[in-house]
Formats: structure tokens, C-alpha cells, sequence
């Protein structure tokens, strides 16, 4: 296609694999497609079905067996476009302590995990306002804290899910 940036060059996009997200650094997509302009080397992304991938994130998000990891909280409220003092406020707790919850483990932020409670709320919440099926709360192991580990690839039926690389 051509370039609608310098209106001069053309763009090749290919499919691409790598992470979903910058916080969901185990979720791994193949299939959505990165290119450039070959004139002024504006860069294009493209998601195909990206609202059916997005979906299929979330609903594993959602019901993964062990408690939420810190990115994993910041991840679920940025998908529901959230600022993070609108976030604190709905769950009834002081922005402080998100940021602990979304930021424990990093360097000078001490180890302040998500509660058992908080994790099933905001799931619960995140579910309801997504309208996606609410996840088996009694399931979730909070003792265990593992990051999601998820395969998805575009296929001619759609996104599908194939085997992690390390079974949880
Ligand atoms: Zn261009």
C-alpha cells in the first residue's frame, strides 16, 4: 500500500511474532503485521482481529489460576482505560497502594503484592465492565504468583491458542 504519511513510498507489511503487551511480557501473538515506508520510513502496525485477540487476553487474564502479578493489575485496568486514581477510588483503596500492587518487585518499591480479596475484585470488575463470563474465583490459587503464559496465533478461523513453551 501506499505510504498515506509522505504519500511517495510504499509499505510492506509482514507478519509479525512477538509479546501483546509491554506488561504481559509472556503472552507471545503471531500474526499481527509490522512494516515501514521505504521513503521516510514511517512505521506501520496493523492488528488483524485484534478485538477477538484482545478477548481472548483478557478471558485468560482473567481466569489464570494463580494470584495477578504486578504488571498484570496495570494491565487490566489500562484495558479498561482507566487512570489509576479513577481505579483506586472504584476498588476503595488509596492510589498508594495500586501503585504498590501494579509496581511490587521493582527496584525502591518495596514487595507489596495484590491481596487474595483485591485480586478476585478486580477481576470481578474487570469481567462485569468488559462484559466477559466471570471467572471461577474459587480456583485461583493466591499463594501461587506465576505471569501468564499464553500462545496465541492467527489462523484462517481466528485466533487459537497453542502450547506455552514451559507448561505451568
Ligand atoms: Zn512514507
Amino acid at each position: 500500500m501506499k505510504c498515506p504519511m509522505c504519500d511517495i513510498g510504499t509499505i510492506k507489511l509482514a507478519r509479525v511474532t512477538g509479546p501483546y503487551d509491554s506488561d504481559l511480557p509472556d503472552v507471545i501473538v503471531d500474526g499481527f503485521e509490522a512494516g515501514a515506508c521505504s521513503e521516510c520510513g514511517e512505521e506501520y502496525f496493523k492488528r488483524p482481529r485484534g478485538t477477538e485477540a484482545s478477548e481472548r487476553v483478557l478471558a485468560a487474564l482473567l481466569g489464570k489460576s494463580t494470584r495477578l502479578a504486578p504488571s498484570e493489575v496495570r494491565f487490566l485496568r489500562r484495558s479498561l482505560g482507566m487512570p489509576a486514581r479513577d481505579f483506586a477510588e472504584t476498588l476503595g483503596v488509596s492510589p498508594e497502594q495500586l501503585s504498590r500492587w501494579e509496581n511490587a518487585g521493582k527496584k525502591g518499591t518495596g514487595k507489596v503484592q495484590i491481596s487474595a480479596t483485591a485480586d478476585r475484585l478486580v477481576r470481578a470488575f474487570v469481567a462485569a465492565k468488559k462484559g466477559l463470563a466471570l471467572p471461577e474465583l474459587r480456583a485461583i490459587d493466591a499463594s501461587q504468583s506465576a505471569p501468564l503464559q499464553l500462545r496465541l496465533t492467527l489462523g484462517r478461523q481466528g485466533w487459537r491458542e497453542v502450547a506455552a513453551k514451559s507448561a505451568a
